[in-house]
């Protein structure tokens, strides 16, 4: 049995680069790629970051029943294709979502030990400045994701695990051990002392026990819309 490993967070945490990390040191993990009805951006080429798709093939897939889950995001249509988790499957390999908290949500129902993790950035000033120097977005944009940001880390405690990207190598030694201590668990097999190591780390990025952590975070973010 595939696990499917559910991602999210708010734009310019850096979901990206730490997924793009995690893919080149742990192995047997696919990466699914979403069909969208939103035009690509930059040097996104269909196929690759996305399936660029016309609204009326996303709704024939909707119809047909050929999504796992859907939602709208920012007025266009975002899904995950059921075929992406049926070819994993058949190689044995574990599945990778980077979906928002309505399609992580929706594949929670469908599939209840699938794994959530919600990536937070470690305060509202340094998503800000992450935006910036990733000199992708205008003053504006980056605004408007910085209000989104606000709004979406409220769902943090709709996730198993809370990441928070601070020490990029610390965030991805974490993430490395959500993925192990899940298949360690599910293998069932008694763990080595290495092991022990991977699950303890993992367990110190579980919901119920960042709780604390995560509090300053939230704040600087109500102080941060306070004053713009
Ligand atoms: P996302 O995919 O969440 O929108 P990116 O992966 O594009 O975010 O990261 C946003 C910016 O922050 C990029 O310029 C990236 O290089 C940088 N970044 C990512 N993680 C860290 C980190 N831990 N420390 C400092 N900069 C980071
Ligand atoms: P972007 O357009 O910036 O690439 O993505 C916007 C948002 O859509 C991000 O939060 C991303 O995680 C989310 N997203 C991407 N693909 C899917 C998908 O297949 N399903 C859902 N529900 N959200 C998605």
């Amino acid at each position: 049995m595939s696990t499917v490993f559910i991602i999210s967070a708010p734009s310019g945490s850096g979901k990206s680069t730490l997924v793009n990390e995690l893919r080149k040191i742990v192995t047997g993990l696919e990466f699914s790629i979403s069909y969208t009805t939103r035009p690509p951006r930059g040097s996104e080429q269909n196929g690759r970051e996305y399936f660029f798709v016309p609204r009326a093939e996303f709704d024939e897939m909707v119809g047909k029943g050929e999504l796992l889950e859907h939602a709208e995001v920012f007025g266009n249509c975002y899904g995950t294709a059921k075929r992406f988790l049926r070819e994993a499957e058949q190689k044995g390999n574990d599945l990778l979502l980077d979906i928002d908290v309505q399609g992580a949500q929706q594949v929670k129902k469908k599939i209840p030990d699938a794994v959530s993790i919600f990536v937070l950035p470690p305060n509202r000033d340094k998503l800000e400045w992450r935006l910036r120097h990733r000199g992708m977005d205008s003053k504006d944009v980056i605004e408007r994701r910085l209000v989104t940001a606000s709004r979406e880390i409220e769902n943090y405690d709709k996730y198993d695990y809370i990441l928070v990207n601070d020490r990029l190598e610390q965030a991805v030694d974490e993430l490395r051990a959500i993925v192990l201590s899940e298949r360690l668990r599910r293998a069932g097999e008694k763990p080595s002392s290495h092991d022990k190591r991977i699950l303890e780390t993992a367990e110190r990025c579980r919901l119920g026990n960042v709780r604390e952590r995560v509090q300053p975070i939230l704040q600087s973010f109500k102080s941060g819309a306070a004053q713009s």
